[in-house]
């Protein structure tokens, strides 16, 4: 059995107005940073040497802001950690944005067994990043994504977030360019939401700030979509566009509902029993403070059961987010029936509509743009189709 493992390094040097992830101040006390990697350090190895998986396909460390924790932590938290695994990884990611992304930094992912870097770029319209109080100059982005360029030797990714206030066509053109110009292999474009109790949605209500109205995001989003594609950089995924062979495996895996372990505050694995048909989610407590302490080991996470029926769902939920739709691989090998058994009549009927092509199946560029309305008949259909299921496996 393989599973993936994903890291969740919680700190930020600000906070994001759009911003409804759990992170939490970097503050300058340095040895809360240094406390934080050894107690993670501590639970990881921990989990590898007695997991007993085969192997680890792929590493991510993400969050949060994963460059706050400077090169000589990065360094030690990526090598202890790849020098325990059985063998080395196809894909090792490091999230990291510009304005704590050193050349010191990129050389200590390199040395020590990143493959890929993400960056999170946002907007290189400095009107909007104030808007959404995103922390670093746009002088800043470019400097850090020319670094990238000139200094890893493997890939990156840039991210980018459409229908930010001031935000025009012409403005996401100029970010996209600057994307597709910089030697990234992998564009993420997310379409901006306004999530509840955020500073952004304050301000919106307040009157102190306008977004585009849904129409005219929509239209923003799709333009962009349009741009890379014209560009070469493929749509695979809802919000991520890659050139041939450039999609991030360590997302696949999320997408394709395979294994992965998590580790570190609010951070979520999942790992599927092949032969029972269920899974076990485990949710590490949102609470940094656990892990910032000498000796403190971030507790246990909490364990969900999650049932055939519901693996069944999420499988629908995650793969038809790909261009490439469900996985029949994946899916068949599972469950014994293909995806049309529980969900061929939404799909015939989203065919006729021109949405949804029958041959993978998946959505088409049309089709993921109403991803929601569909995955809602899907699991209506469910209610109807998972009953034949169970009959069957008796
Ligand atoms: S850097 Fe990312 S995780 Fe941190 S506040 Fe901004 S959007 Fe949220």
């Amino acid at each position: 059995v393989d599973a993936s493992i994903y890291l969740h390094i919680p700190f930020c040097a600000g906070a994001c107005g759009y911003c409804d992830f759990y992170s939490v101040s970097a503050g300058r006390d340095e040895s809360r940073l240094d406390d934080f990697v050894d107690n993670l350090l501590h639970v990881v190895l921990k989990s590898i040497q007695s997991g007993g998986f085969d192997g680890v396909p792929t590493v991510y460390i993400g969050g949060g802001t994963p460059s706050l924790l400077g090169p000589e932590r990065i360094g030690r938290l990526l090598g202890q950690i790849l020098a325990a695994l059985p063998a080395v990884p196809e894909e090792v990611t490091v999230e990291a944005n510009p304005e704590s992304l050193s050349p010191a930094f990129i050389e200590a992912c390199a040395a020590s067994g990143a493959t890929r870097l993400s960056i999170g770029c946002q907007t290189l319209h400095e009107r909007s990043r104030r808007a959404v109080s995103r922390i670093g100059a746009v002088s800043c982005v470019r400097r850090a994504v020319s670094d990238v360029a000139r200094l890893f030797p493997g890939s990156f990714s840039l991210d980018f977030i459409s229908a930010l206030p001031y935000q025009t066509e012409a403005i996401l053109e100029e970010d996209l360019s600057f994307a597709c110009g910089s030697g990234a292999d992998h564009v993420s474009l997310y379409a901006l939401t306004l999530a509840e109790g955020t500073p952004l949605d304050s301000a919106v209500r307040r009157g102190d700030l306008s977004l585009p109205d849904p129409d005219s995001a929509d239209a923003l989003w799709i333009r962009g979509r349009d741009f890379l594609e014209e560009r070469g950089f493929r749509q695979y995924e809802v919000s991520n566009f890659s050139r041939p062979g450039a999609e991030s495996a360590h997302n696949m895996r999320y997408w394709r509902l395979e294994n992965y372990l998590a580790f570190g505050p609010g951070a979520v694995g999942t790992i599927v029993d092949e032969e029972a048909l269920r899974a076990v989610r485990t949710t590490w407590p949102a609470d940094a403070d656990l892990w910032c302490a000498p000796g403190v080991r971030g507790e246990a996470p909490d364990e969900e059961r999650i049932s055939t029926r519901d693996l069944v769902a999420e499988s629908a939920i995650m793969g038809f987010r790909l261009r490439a739709g469900v996985p029949n691989d994946v899916f068949e090998r599972r469950f014994g029936v293909p995806v049309r058994f529980f969900y061929g009549k939404t799909l015939d009927a989203w065919r006729d509509r021109g949405l949804a092509v029958l041959e993978r199946p998946a959505l088409n560029p049309a089709g993921l743009l109403l991803l929601d309305r569909f995955l809602v008949e899907c699991l209506s259909e469910l209610d109807s189709t998972y009953p034949r299921y169970e009959e069957r496996r008796r």
